[in-house]
């Protein structure tokens, strides 16, 4: 209890004044509580309730919110509102590891998600992009199999990177993404030193109806930095959430980031040619064949005031496309347009774009209606068509971006092969003409670290072919560099590692 007339009181979830903040009901002073003390109840029910399902990947991460302002004319590739010369459209941004769990170190190796949704008048565009161009798989029925190689094990509950080797090395497609996760940038020195791209491959359509393919690259403003092996191990002990606090205290602080961003613009026919199939997510578009071009700015500037509102209920879907973006045949986008609302659906209830971080800024008239935690809802006539005035589809007048022409018998078969697709150039490309001596050597370390930290002899095998097959001396050093560190020995057996259990099995 209080007499200070400056703070409010404290009241129950119904506005009535609470009766104590400190002294449950009793019978008598040192008597039995009592069931009708209903704040002391709806406290522990609350309570009980606060924590909602994490997210499955991507569950530990934070965000800000910002505006993105195009700095060019990139007119002439889309009608997208929010890309037209000068436009300014609010923004949040939010950045994540993906195996980790929502209290894991931000500092552990992985990729970062870099989710943006954009407010615009024709409702919310949302990138769920990565700080990679590419990534492990090309389809999505592997997705699964993909995430769960890299969280925990079923019986003991441990990570166990026999299980993450196993699965990339009889996964030669993973071949481009896991070099890049062991080279420098699988560990950013901060979010705000860290690229996104989109990579998928988007569509974009003109005002005069022409279509384009796309790749969206937002590079950072301060540059790229990293954290070697060593640094980060350090780190995820002695600040499990700098990269959240880092974020936080540089908005805080003024020092807003930002990223440029760039388009990779493909015509429309290229695609069909292209000496490298143009959706398949394990691939960029070298520079060379589709270079940069300019389009605007994304900066942050606010921080969140309510981190389970505004950041842990922030439900980004790559299926918020607007008129002038849209997808493209990439199997993987075409998925994850279904995967994403459908976990939205699940962990935060049918109608979490009700949250208001979620909610569009323009007029929504949609048919959908009831259901759980609705707060607002359509009125009558309640379905299409109507002769009493309710909304009827206005088709996007000059097309609708995001269609193709398809035709063929109904097939399971991975992607037609183009002359140039195989899963080793580009990775090899990464090593031999984009990372220098330095980075090459912490590849081969951050690679015999991590094979050494309880891989079986029989994956290892296969890590030292793949690696091979990316790049012979690479493989050979990694080989080399295993066996020294080992000792000849038997792989040390990890604490969560296969191996490990199967020794405690032998003994
Ligand atoms: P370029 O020489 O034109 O571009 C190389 C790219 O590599 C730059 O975008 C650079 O990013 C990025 N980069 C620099 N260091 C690293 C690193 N340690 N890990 C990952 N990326 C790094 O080459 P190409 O376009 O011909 O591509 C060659 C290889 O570069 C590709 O096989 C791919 O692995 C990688 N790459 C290509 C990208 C693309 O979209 N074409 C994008 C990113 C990487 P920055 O300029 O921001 O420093």
């Amino acid at each position: 209890m209080t007499t200070d007339k400056t703070v409010p009181p404290t009241t129950t979830d119904a506005g009535i004044r609470a009766p104590s903040d400190e002294h449950s009901l009793t019978v008598g002073r040192d008597g039995p509580i009592v069931l009708h003390d209903h704040y002391l109840i709806e406290q522990m029910a609350n309570f009980n309730r606060e924590r909602i399902p994490e997210r499955q990947p991507h569950a530990k991460g934070s965000g800000a919110f910002g505006h993105f302002e195009v700095t060019n004319d990139v007119s002439s590739y889309t009608k997208a509102k929010m890309f037209q010369p000068g436009k300014k459209t609010d923004m949040i941004a939010r950045f994540s590891t993906v195996a980790g769990e929502r209290g894991s170190p931000d500092t552990w190796r992985d990729p970062r998600g870099f989710a943006l949704k954009f407010y615009t008048e024709d409702g919310n565009f949302d990138m769920v992009g990565n700080n990679t161009p590419v990534f492990f798989i090309r389809d999505p029925m592997k997705f699964q199999h993909f995430i769960r190689s890299q969280k925990r094990r079923q019986d003991n509950g441990l990570r166990d990177h026999d299980m993450q080797w196993d699965f990339w090395t009889l996964s030669p497609e993973s071949a481009h993404q896991v070099t890049w996760l062991m080279g420098d940038r699988g560990i950013p020195k901060s979010w705000r030193m860290m690229n996104g791209y989109s990579s998928h491959t988007y569509m974009l359509i003109n005002a005069q109806g022409e279509k384009f393919w796309v790749k969206f690259h937002f590079k950072t403003d301060l540059g790229n930095d990293f954290f070697t092996q060593e640094e980060a191990d350090k780190m995820a002990g002695a600040d499990s959430d700098y990269h959240r606090r880092d974020l936080f205290n540089a908005i805080k602080e003024g020092n807003f980031p930002s990223w440029t961003l760039k388009w990779q613009i493909m015509p429309y026919e290229d695609a069909k040619t292209y000496r490298i199939n143009p959706f398949d997510l394990t691939k960029v578009w070298p520079h060379e064949d589709y270079p940069l071009i300019e389009v605007g700015k994304m900066t942050l500037t606010r921080n969140p005031t309510d981190f389970h509102t505004e950041i842990e209920q922030a439900a980004f879907e790559p299926n918020n496309m607007v008129p002038g973006i849209g997808l493209s045949p990439d199997k993987m986008l075409l998925a994850r347009g279904f995967s994403y609302s459908d976990a939205h659906r699940a962990r935060l209830g049918v109608n979490y774009r009700h949250i208001p971080v979620n909610k569009p800024v323009c007029p929504v008239h949609s048919y959908s209606k009831d259901g759980a935690m609705r707060t607002e809802n359509a009125t009558d006539p309640v379905y299409a068509p109507n002769s009493y005035g309710g909304p009827a589809a206005q088709p996007d007048p000059g097309g609708e971006a995001g269609l193709w022409y398809a035709d063929g018998d109904m097939v399971r078969e991975a992607y037609t092969l183009r002359e140039d697709d195989d899963d080793f150039s580009q990775p090899r490309a990464l090593i031999r003409d984009v990372m220098d001596d330095a980075a090459r050597d912490r590849l081969v370390n951050n690679i015999v670290g991590h094979l050494c930290d309880g891989v079986s002899e029989k994956v290892l095998q296969r890590a030292f072919e793949y690696w091979r097959q990316i790049d012979e001396e690479t493989g050979n050093k990694v080989e080399q560099g295993v066996r020294e560190k080992l000792g000849g020995a038997s792989p040390h057996p990890g604490l969560g590692s296969a191996e490990a259990i199967r020794k405690n099995e032998a003994v």
